[in-house]
């Protein structure tokens, strides 16, 4: 039996797709990762919402004391 090209696309689509899928699905899975690493290495100051260091005691952004912050 000979496959035309077509044929073979045709045969060929559903694991492509398949593929594809996974491949997005790991693709958007990485972003959330990332941007949940990034958010969680990250804190907020709850006066400007400036992204600050964890560590952080002061805010770099507007000099706010972040003490209270840190305990919650
Ligand atoms: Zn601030």
């Amino acid at each position: 039996m000979f496959l035309g090209p077509t044929e073979i696309l045709l045969c060929l689509a559903p694991f492509m797709m398949v593929i594809f899928s996974i491949g997005v699905g790991l693709a958007a899975q990485n972003m959330m990762l990332a941007r949940h690493e990034r958010e969680r290495g990250q804190k907020k100051c709850p006066s400007c919402k400036g992204l600050l260091n964890p560590e952080a005691y002061v805010c770099r952004f507007c000099r706010k004391e972040l003490y209270e912050y840190r305990r919650a």
